[in-house]
């Protein structure tokens, strides 16, 4: 008889056809790809939250059809001629643009999210591990200059493997410049909220994803700023177990909230709807809106 699906390693069948069927990462079952589809990409087996690429996110959080791209020229440039196991940092650029159809590793626009306004840039791990190069730190920051500007509230989606070696300190210079950008729009009283997916680390974790007005996570996300292991080599200490995730750094008070995705538009939508009646009246929100919002946001000091 012939064999329809060979089995990998994990004595698991492995020739399925990708279109169809795709594995779970955590649970390891198949799962039907339009029953994926439908479940926004969560697992039904295991509740594990797979990641998403950037324009299926915008899809998930905007109305349908209201997405305006922004900023969509800016390139990351090559200042240091960099060359990384024998190929150039250009070529990496255009093999990346190629791989996921997108110029740079964050896409951001304006939309609406329920019908209210809002401005948003989301990260995509796919290009080059969403690492924050001068580009993405330049987009962010126009994002939120833009903001500022036009007291449109600001949607930052973070996903980062760090800084992007290959522009040395052009990156590291966006952690600072990103910064200075929220807190400008902070002190415009716009509206920021960050929402953290699965991994965010690095430079991102150390810059503008940790200073939302209202800091939301994806459940069992992946948030820190080095490995693990790197900790525990220079602390000589051994982190708890999932000292990493989501949960955890709600536990600990770094986030306001983990957030299961299907529940993230109308807490979104909600938000905003708050932050908006909030601006109507002028000297401050009504107080049932304040206490909602505060609800919402056990951390952080500021409404708008
Ligand atoms: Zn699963």
């Amino acid at each position: 008889m012939r064999r329809i699906f060979q089995r990998d390693r994990h004595g698991e069948p492995s020739s399925v056809p990708d279109d169809l069927w795709q594995r779970c990462p955590r649970c390891r079952q198949l799962n039907y790809v339009k029953e994926l589809e439908r479940q926004l990409k969560v697992c039904p087996k295991c509740g594990h939250h797979l990641r998403l690429r950037a324009r299926e996110r915008l899809t998930m959080l905007l109305d349908a059809g209201t997405f305006v791209e922004e900023h969509e020229a800016i390139r990351s440039a090559d200042p240091l001629g960099f060359v990384s196991a024998g190929q150039r940092y250009q070529d990496r650029l255009a093999e990346s643009r190629a791989e996921t159809d997108l110029p740079e590793a964050a896409i951001c626009g304006r939309g609406t999210l329920e019908d209210r306004p809002v401005r948003l840039a989301v990260c995509d791990f796919a290009f080059l591990g969403a690492s924050m190069g001068s580009a993405v730190g330049e987009k962010i920051t126009r994002c939120a200059e833009r903001s500022a500007a036009d007291k449109r509230p600001l949607l930052l989606v973070s996903a980062s493997g760090g800084a992007r070696m290959h522009e040395g300190i052009y990156s590291l210079m966006q952690m600072a410049k990103t910064v200075a950008a929220v807190q400008r729009l902070g002190a415009a009283g716009v509206p920021y909220l960050s929402l953290l997916t699965d991994p965010t680390t690095g430079g991102v974790t150390a810059s503008f994803a940790a200073l939302g007005d209202v800091i939301l996570a994806e459940p069992g996300a992946l948030i820190g700023f080095a490995g693990p292991r790197v900790i525990e080599q220079i602390t000589k200490q051994k982190l708890p177990a999932g000292a990493q995730s989501a949960e955890f750094l709600l536990q600990h008070g770094m986030i306001d909230r983990v957030v299961p995705r299907a529940e993230l538009r109308p807490l979104l939508g909600r938000l905003l709807r708050l932050y908006a009646a909030g601006r109507r009246a002028a000297l401050g929100p009504p107080a049932d809106c304040r206490q909602e919002a505060l609800a919402i946001r056990s951390n952080g000091a500021r409404l708008p």
